[in-house]
């Protein structure tokens, strides 16, 4: 019989050329601690850590609220479109190395505006590493502006319509601090998106209560929720997301990292799965919270006992969920049909 470490050994491999498709990644959450030390001597930002090795002791947290105060700061380096356009070429670097074949980018344009950093230099570095990576690598991108749900929505559609006028923005998203601030805020600028034919999506039941899911579904008109694993605590919720096949973009490093479940083999995907929920497994902030999509999908796969065939399932929900083209997602569901065959003995 084999041994269990050959079987997880097995599962990591498998996993590792497994293709991939990523739709939960905050760009800012890209910054490893060796750009971050770069890019703040470049730039002259006076930061409190002054090396790689400090940065990273820095990267610890309590909560999602601590882990803001630091990736805040971290964000405050960025200041060129040259820097945005090495982060994320970095991160599409990193997509090529996994395997991940199509990936939805947030990005945080208030936290850059409050620096002083000009719109245009923030989308034209971000636009111009997604149009690189396609050309060379063939990953294929989507960019979703994201409003920090801590800030006043009442400048958030002037935003979102200068962002449209410089282009390449699939969809909007709300982030940052969700406690005490319900969806339902931002139902202006969400309307105005939809009016637009733009794509739309939320952070709703990491910290905050089922509530703030249905709020998201009910008054933002969402077509997927960001986290969403505290939907278990509302059995009418389940069966809403089932009904309506709403995908929930899960991170479970995050919640490791940010305490939402104490460790990874507590955490509730397995219980998402088989309640029919449409779940996907995805990296949120990767510098910070200790590993990119392989890492998040092996490690969570294997605390849970789950196998080769629900990582299959997992990347097919997110072709799914994905907002790209029917010919792209007929292209990557094609690439995981044949992968799944040639590693049918696993
Ligand atoms: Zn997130």
């Amino acid at each position: 019989m084999e041994s269990m470490t050959n079987i997880k050994r097995g599962l990591a491999d498998f996993v590792e050329d497994l293709p991939k498709v990523e739709l939960h990644l905050h760009i800012e959450g890209t910054l490893e601690p060796e750009l971050l030390i770069a890019l703040a001597r470049r730039n002259g930002v006076d930061i409190p850590y002054k090396t790689i090795a400090a940065a990273r002791t820095a990267y610890q947290f309590e909560d999602l609220q601590s882990f803001l105060k630091v990736y805040y700061l971290g964000a405050s380096v960025l200041r060129e479109e040259q820097d945005f356009y090495e982060l994320t070429l970095a991160y599409m670097a990193r997509c090529k190395a996994q395997q991940i074949r199509h990936t939805e980018l947030f990005f945080d344009p208030q936290t850059h505006l409050a620096n002083g950093v000009p719109l245009a230099a923030v989308m034209g570095g971000i636009n111009a590493a997604l149009r690189d990576a396609e050309r060379d690598w063939h990953i294929s991108s989507a960019l979703i502006l994201c409003f920090e749900r801590d800030r006043d929505p009442e400048p958030a559609v002037a935003l979102l319509e200068r962002a449209c006028a410089l282009g390449g923005i699939a969809g909007i998203g709300l982030d940052s601090a969700e406690l005490g601030n319900p969806p339902e805020k931002f139902q202006e600028v969400f309307k105005v998106a939809k009016s637009m034919g733009l794509h739309r999506v939320a952070h709703a039941g990491e910290e905050g209560p089922p509530a703030y899911i249905w709020q998201a579904l009910d008054v933002l008109d969402v077509e997927r929720i960001d986290h969403g694993v505290r939907c278990l605590e509302d059995p009418a919720l389940v069966r809403r997301l089932v009904d309506d096949r709403i995908p929930l973009t899960v991170c479970p490093f995050s919640n490791v990292a940010l305490k939402v479940f104490s460790q990874l083999s507590e955490h509730n995907l397995g219980r998402l799965l088989k309640a029919g929920l449409s779940v996907t497994i995805n990296s949120d902030d990767p510098a910070y919270f200790g590993g990119y999509l392989s890492e998040n999908l092996i490690g969570t796969l294997s605390s849970l006992d789950l196998t080769a065939q629900d990582a299959l399932l997992l990347e097919r929900n997110a072709v799914a969920a994905a907002f790209c083209t029917d010919q792209r997602k007929q292209s990557l569901l094609r690439d995981l049909d044949q992968y799944g065959v040639s590693q049918q003995n696993l």
